[in-house]
């Protein structure tokens, strides 16, 4: 795109007001160094579009009051799906991140193709019914980035990943595109927690950190310097499947064939199996009382016998965050973070949990690398629909074409009287 035409000047224009608003049309004339007239046409067709709004004046500064200028964010919305193993999360977002909704339906992977898709069209339409006087800048599915073309049927994998199926590839983008007449497009799965935090949630500005999803299952999701990371074929962060213990002290095989994966013995499943086969066997524990009527093990029940001291709950907590700790230090060694977020269901355990899962990974990783931040995720149960929400957001703004303007902030440009149009060169280079 030419730097001097009328459709770089717009969206320049619009992602220095995603970035920095609200902000005066004097500031915009100074930073981007345009002339006054070219800058006024442009907000004037932001204006008329309800991209942007005037908010107000500003309540400081020298000369006339000056209209401040934000994005629209209570009319730019976007609409996020997710899909696990065993359910579909629905989600629809401002564009500054506010969650307006959001709906987790079951998935039944031994439902039909056809029937499946049609779930998921209903629920879309009525989403797009209930948002209908918003603008909705498009769809954002969050998918495992599986190719079924590298992969015979009858891989073993795929009873396990049953939501790995190519009709999210195939089918449902072009049915949601006519249905929605927005822009729909696929997102790797890897990628979308840690641009959900980086943009959205507790990662705001940092530009090396890893999610470690804490469920079902153990997931990660990483960020190196500013970029995530999806590996060659887009399934990079495999922390899960990473062996922490062989031979004799190995649990039973994981699903993946190998044995030893830290999911294996710590995700949710393995700690309910170990206090249930202990319950069996006769162990005195206070979990009973907290069971509910179908005596299932919640990590509910399992937080509230923590509280209460209980022993066997306190062994075999203290055990998994043992060994989980082992696995993210084996990642922090090799990545150096500055942060790492916790998100999943399992967060739930408490501070008992997290404690020791944070003393774990201290201990086991080398002390030069030991400086990083432990923080839990604010939206733990949807980072994957938020994550392809930021996406649309980022490709409704064309923000890979001025990412350079994210890297500074309000101070910056003021104290250095940096020009952003003198910076869209140098971002060129950046
Ligand atoms: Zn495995």
């Amino acid at each position: 795109m030419p730097q001097d035409s009328y459709h770089y000047r717009r969206y320049l224009i619009l992602n220095i007001i995603n970035h920095l608003g609200p902000i005066s049309r004097t500031e915009l004339i100074t930073l981007t160094d345009y002339r006054p007239a070219n800058v006024g046409d442009i907000i004037k067709e932001l204006l008329d579009e309800k991209l942007i709004v005037e908010t107000g004046y500003a309540s400081s500064g020298p000369g006339r009051k000056r209209i401040m200028l934000e994005m629209n964010k209570e009319h730019l919305c976007a609409v996020g799906i997710s899909f696990s193993s065993q359910s579909v999360t629905y989600l629809v977002s401002q564009i500054d991140g506010k969650i307006l909704f959001q709906e987790a339906t079951d998935y039944e992977p031994d439902l039909c193709k056809e029937k499946t898709i049609a779930l998921v069209v209903e629920h879309v339409k009525k989403i797009l019914h209930m948002f209908c006087d918003r603008k909705i800048l498009g769809i954002g599915i969050s998918d495992p980035h599986y190719d079924p073309s590298n992969y015979k049927s009858i891989h073993t994998l795929l009873t396990n990943y049953t939501h790995f199926n190519d009709w999210l590839y195939k089918d449902l983008k072009p049915i949601l595109e006519e249905i929605s007449g927005v822009q729909v497009a696929n997102y790797s799965g890897v990628a979308m927690p840690a641009i959900a935090e980086q943009r959205f949630g507790v990662a705001k500005g940092v530009q090396d950190f890893i999610c470690v999803e804490l469920s079902n299952g153990i997931g990660c999701s990483i960020c190196c310097n500013g970029m995530p990371v999806v590996g060659a074929s887009g399934r990079a962060a495999e922390l899960g499947h990473t062996v922490i213990s062989f031979g004799e002290s190995a649990d039973s095989m994981c699903y993946c064939g190998k044995q030893g994966c830290v999911e294996e013995s710590t995700a949710f499943p393995a700690l309910a199996a170990k206090i249930s086969t202990a319950l069996k066997k006769g162990v005195f524990s206070s979990l009973i009382m907290h069971m509910n009527e179908q005596q299932e093990i919640t990590v509910q029940a399992i937080r509230s016998a923590l509280e209460e001291g209980d022993k066997m709950c306190t062994y075999y907590v203290k055990d998994i965050a043992e060994r989980l700790g082992v696995a993210i230090s084996n990642a922090v060694n090799l990545l150096n973070p500055e942060l790492i977020v916790f998100y999943g269901f399992m967060v739930e355990l408490g501070d008992f949990f997290l404690q020791q899962l944070e003393i774990s990974i201290r201990e086991n990783s080398l002390s030069l690398v030991n400086d990083f931040e432990v923080r839990v995720s604010d939206s733990t149960e949807t980072v994957y629909s938020l994550g392809a929400v930021a996406e649309i957001f980022s490709s409704y703004l064309m923000q890979e074409n001025y990412k350079w303007i994210y890297q500074f902030d309000r101070n910056d440009l003021e104290e250095k009287s940096i020009k952003v149009n003198g910076l869209a060169e140098m971002g060129e280079l950046l």
